[in-house]
This record gives C-alpha cells, structure tokens and sequence, in this order.
C-alpha cells in the first residue's frame, strides 16, 4: 500500500513521545530528525523536507505545544497541519469556462495513465451532471485511439476523433463538435513519448494556443518517485500547468511525490488514480491525505 513505510515510521515516532507526558526541546530535536529521515527515505525532495521539518520544529517548540496539557497529540496536530499545507491546504477544483465547452488538456509522459485517465475524469464529470466528450489527440502511439474509443464505450461518453490527422486540427475541430452536440466539457488526450522532448512540447504548445484550455492537467505515475516531480517542473515551465493528477497511488508509492510536488512546482494535485478501474479516481484532498499518511 502506499506510505506504508512512512507511516510506520512517523507512527512510531509519535508514539514514542505521547509515551512520554512530559517533553522537551530536546525530545522534539530528536522527533524532528527521525522525521527528517523518514520523509527522505519516502522520497520526498531534499528541500522541501527541510522547510517542512524547520517549519514544525518552530511551532513545536513554540507555546502551542510544549505548554500544552497534551504535548504528544499536540505536535501530531501541527505535523498533520503542515502536512495538509504542503499538499495544497484545500480541495483544488477545476476550473469551469464562464460560456461552454470547458477544455480540459491532459499531457504526460507515455505510459503515466493519460488516456485511461481521460476516461475515468469523463466518468466522473458525467456522474456529475456534465456532458463531456473525450478528444483522441495521442495520434503517435499505435492503438491510443481505439483504446480511447472502447474506454469511452464502456464509460458512456462519445469520443471525438480524427484518425492520425494533425492534433492541432483535431483540438480546434473537437471545441466544433463539442458546440454543435451541446457537449459542455472536452477532454483532450495528447501524446506522449518516453522522454520530454522538443518536438513534444512543441506540439504541445501549439495546441494550446489553438484552443486555450481552461485546465492543462499533468497526468504522471506516483511509482516514479522524484522523477514525477522533476517531469512536473518541466511541464510546468515549457507549457504553465494548472494541476496534476497523480496516479498508481494504489501501488506501493513511497509517497515522495504526493509530498513534494505541490511545494516544487506550485501545482495543486486535482486528483488522486488509485486503480485500473473506470471508477478509480479520487478528487485529491490534502487533509484526508495526511491524515491517511499519519494513521
Ligand atoms: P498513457 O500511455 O499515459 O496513455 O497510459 P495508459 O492510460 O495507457 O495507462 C498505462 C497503464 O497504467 C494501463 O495499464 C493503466 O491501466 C494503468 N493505470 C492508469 N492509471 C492507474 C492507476 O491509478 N492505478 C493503477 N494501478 N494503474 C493505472
């Protein structure tokens, strides 16, 4: 299961000074380089670790919790507190266009989850009350599109394609079709490749001023750790993202990403994938998240 190892590590930290009643500064010095260790070793970028372990230790030492009648459960509240703040404080919704369609793109590297992706955010947006249509836009991987059209069979949601046509023509022709079906929402798969390259951001770019998303969504794997990060620092830079979807956090995630890329790149998760199943994705809540990772 995801944060396995890090929740077993902070448990164990936490427990060893609520067993205590009484602590000091120096119990907290030695929490807090435990938990210094533990968010490392869960792959949590080097940086933000120590902005994090430098912002509870203040508040640790501070009235708040030494002065407290209950100083071990206090300084779990400001760890769960500054945990919910890293990860975003609040749900992060999508933005919806003011005169329908609302154009979501979602871009990623091959092989994070886009397309499936796509279909399980048009489940959910149709659940919801929407009526979305799904964009075939990846036209480089074999198979994509047809993936993309049996996803959207099973979910109930037409989709738009054009074959192997070019992806800018088919974006601008996808926001046609959405307004003469009376389609409120478009969801956009583009293409991946193994690695960022030029010639992908390029494309990327170029479809993004030809339809001016409402929501550019970064879809990429929780297993990839720090890789994850560095791809959304990347995307982020070359295309401006609004959000990510982290997905496989059903796996056995260390949990580095979901702690670090907010912080990293500025970029809220919007939603969580926690399985191959249509039904598998979580709208992302900070605080639900680390209460999860605090047990
Ligand atoms: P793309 O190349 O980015 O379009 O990737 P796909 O959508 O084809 O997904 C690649 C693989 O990841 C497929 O086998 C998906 O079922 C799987 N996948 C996608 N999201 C999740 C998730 O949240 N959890 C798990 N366990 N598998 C996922």
């Amino acid at each position: 299961m995801a944060f396995e190892g890090l929740s077993d590590r902070l448990q164990d930290i936490f427990k060893k000074l609520r067993g205590k009643g009484k602590i000091g500064e120096e119990d907290i010095k030695t929490a807090m380089r435990e938990v210094r260790l533990a968010l490392l070793e869960a792959d949590v970028n080097f940086k933000v670790v120590k902005d994090f372990v430098e912002r509870v230790r203040q508040r640790a030492i501070g009235q708040e919790v030494l002065q407290s009648l209950t100083p071990g459960q206090q300084i779990i509240k400001v760890v769960h507190d500054e945990m919910t703040a890293l990860m975003g404080g609040s749900e992060s919704k999508l933005t919806l266009a003011a005169k329908p369609p609302s154009i979501y793109m979602l871009v990623g590297l091959q092989g994070a989850g886009k397309t499936t992706t796509v279909a399980k955010l048009g489940r959910n947006l149709l659940r919801q009350g929407r009526r979305p249509v799904l964009v075939a836009g990846d036209i480089y991987r074999p198979a994509a599109i047809k993936q993309l059209q049996v996803l959207g069979e099973q979910v109930g949601i037409p989709v738009f394609s054009m074959g192997q046509s070019n992806p800018v023509d088919i974006a601008r022709a996808s926001l046609e079709y959405a307004r003469s079906q009376n389609r409120d929402i478009v969801i956009l798969d583009t293409a991946g490749r193994l690695h960022i390259n030029e010639e992908l951001m390029d494309e990327l770019k170029q479809i993004k001023s030809a339809i001016n998303p409402h929501e550019i969504l970064l879809v990429v794997d929780a297993m990839t750790g720090q890789d994850a990060v560095n791809v959304a620092e990347s995307f982020n830079r070359d295309l401006g993202l609004t959000g990510v979807i982290l997905t496989k956090l059903d796996g056995d995630t260390r949990g580095g990403a979901a702690l670090s890329v907010k912080a990293v790149t500025g970029c809220p998760i919007k939603y969580v994938g926690m399985g191959e199943k249509l039904d598998a994705l979580e709208t992302f809540f900070p605080d639900r998240m680390a209460s999860r990772i605090l047990g």
